[in-house]
């Protein structure tokens, strides 16, 4: 395929390309072995899953593999102001894989190329494609090889390329870190169109600042991931708190002990003391035949309770009371209200893919499609009481139309090298305020209700970061990266000097990283 002769038009003054008005420019022609979309079939990559903002990109370019890749970057550094963005599955919540009258990047289409078991020295790895689905890495590596990544994301419909530009994070991050502790190599096309392989070892400036990166050094093209045997079964438990200091005591408690003392999985989430179908009791048990009595919640008058929700792996041939009594083990130390507990056994490979279930459920009842203003962020243990006080008990009390997450991860299980900023205590909470627009409050509600978290959160002090960034301002940017800052400008300014890879719609302009 050959893209003849881009016409595109831009605007000089602002420094973001715009489809319409202005100096015109033709770019070079180019050979692609993959695809170019333009007008109508661009739709895909002119909005998000979190459906907030909608642009209109140049093209829409279905790399075949590396050697694409390379020849868009450098096409379009030939051809002034020109972004790219690369694109994943799409599930950014505020233009983060956009780019406005620039080029996209659709990186799904290289989902086959790459898929090979590596055993160095007895240890197991895959090599898997930037573009691939994470539910495709599960699967494929159990069923064929009996072996499994090791953290992962709560919903695996997501790019290998997109969560390792973020973190990707999960109830298992707390003993192996994010995704992004868990690979150790990567090709990357670096944003002067260079087809690079990196490591902690081999051009490491460009693989840790590639890795929660937000796609700004270089475009991943391939990973390689540590696994680890699969195990056959999980059983998948909830528990519910009425006090907020219990729940964290007991799930900092938790993530807090050695491999083999604990839970493999540690998440939990907050939920309204009523009996609204989405935010109340309802939404706590995992299926109706393992529900709880709710009349035996407490009588504590609180606006919220919390549930801590753990699951411990086993295999099929282990005995059902071996399985009981390890499970019990685990669970005597902890103070959830007696009763209020729901289990469920089922394959590892469904409880990976439970997200997937909900997301079923949710198209099937037309509320997948909404809007989605979430607001993740990550809280340090000191902050995190004053949180729940503000934001849980009081701003958000009455729900938000969706989860609201909460659960601990250990900042020694992250690299510092990496571009991720974090909170600086040991211990810090993920918070996510999962908002689905049709069950909750409207967009314009929830996105001035996350802006008041946000700004009560720098207005106290709090240690807190954002995940999945997304500001406008320079200053912001700065303030988000701390210390970080120059290291993530120069490293810019090494890998993408052209400032070809768009930030993102609304993120920041690519004048401010020059
Ligand atoms: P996109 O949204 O397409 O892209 C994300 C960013 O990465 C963009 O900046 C893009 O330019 C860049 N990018 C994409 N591909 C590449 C590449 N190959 N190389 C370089 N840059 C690239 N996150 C968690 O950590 N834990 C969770 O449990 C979790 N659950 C989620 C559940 C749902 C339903 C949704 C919608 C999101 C969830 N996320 C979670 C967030 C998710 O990790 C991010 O939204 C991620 O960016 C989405 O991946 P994607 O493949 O759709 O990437």
């Amino acid at each position: 395929m050959r893209i003849a002769y881009l016409d595109r038009t831009v605007h000089e003054t602002d420094g973001e390309p715009k489809p319409n008005g202005g100096v015109s420019t033709l770019s070079k022609s180019i050979d692609l072995q993959g695809s170019v979309e333009t007008g109508d079939k661009t739709t895909i990559a002119s909005k998000d899953f979190g459906g907030l903002y909608s642009t209109k990109p140049l093209a829409l370019i279905k790399p075949a593999g590396s050697d694409d890749v390379s020849r868009v970057i450098k096409a379009a550094s030939r051809i002034p102001r020109m972004t790219v963005a690369a694109r994943g599955n799409g599930h950014s919540i505020n233009g983060q894989a956009m780019t406005n009258g620039g080029l996209v990047i659709d990186m799904r289409s290289t989902e086959e190329n790459h898929f090979r078991l590596l055993n160095i020295n007895g240890s197991f790895f895959i090599d898997v494609s930037g573009g691939a689905l994470w539910e495709n890495v599960l699967t494929r590596c159990v069923s064929r090889f009996g072996l499994a990544p090791r953290s992962w994301t709560d919903y695996l419909s997501l790019t290998v390329g997109g969560t390792l530009s973020n973190a990707g994070v999960s109830g298992q991050a707390f003993r192996y870190g994010p995704q992004i502790s868990n690979v150790t190599e990567l090709e990357i096309i670096t944003g002067k169109g260079d087809i690079t392989v990196c490591s902690e070892t081999r051009n490491p400036e460009l693989f840790f600042g590639s890795l929660g990166g937000l796609g700004q050094f270089g475009i991943i093209t391939r990973a390689m991931v540590k696994l680890q045997p699969a195990p056959d079964m999980v059983r998948w438990i909830r528990v519910v708190y009425t006090e907020f200091d219990e729940f964290t005591r007991d799930a900092e408690f938790l993530v807090s002990r050695d491999d083999g003392e604990s839970f493999d999985y540690v998440e939990g989430f907050v939920f309204c003391n009523n009996d609204d179908p989405v935010n109340g009791w309802p939404s706590v048990p995992l299926d109706p035949v393992h529900g709880f009595n709710q009349g035996i919640i407490p009588q504590t008058g609180a606006s919220v309770l919390y549930c801590l929700e753990v699951a411990f792996l086993y295999q099929k041939g282990d005995h059902p009371s071996t399985v009981d009594k390890a499970v019990a083990g685990l669970l005597k130390p902890l103070r959830f209200v007696e009763g209020l507990k729901s289990e469920v056994d089922l394959s590892y490979v469904e409880f990976l893919l439970r997200v997937k279930r909900a997301e079923e459920q949710a198209k099937a009842n037309g509320i997948w499609d909404a809007p989605h203003p979430w607001l993740n962020l990550f809280i340090s243990k000191s902050d995190i009481v004053d949180f729940d006080q503000t934001v849980f008990k009081k701003m958000v009390k009455d729900g938000i139309g969706g989860p609201m997450l909460i659960y601990p991860l250990m900042r020694s299980k992250w690299d510092n090298r990496t571009s991720v900023a974090l909170p600086d205590s040991e211990i810090f909470y993920l918070v996510a305020l999962l908002r689905f627009v049709s069950r909750g409050p409207s967009v314009e509600e929830s996105v001035a209700q996350n802006r008041e978290i946000v700004e009560w959160c720098i207005k106290e002090g709090l240690d807190f970061k954002l995940y999945l960034p997304h500001y406008q301002s320079k200053e912001q940017w700065k303030r988000h990266f701390g210390n970080q800052w120059t290291r993530f400008v120069e490293r810019k300014a090494s890998f993408d000097p052209m400032a070809i890879l768009a930030p993102g719609q609304n993120i920041f302009k690519r004048t401010h990283l020059s």
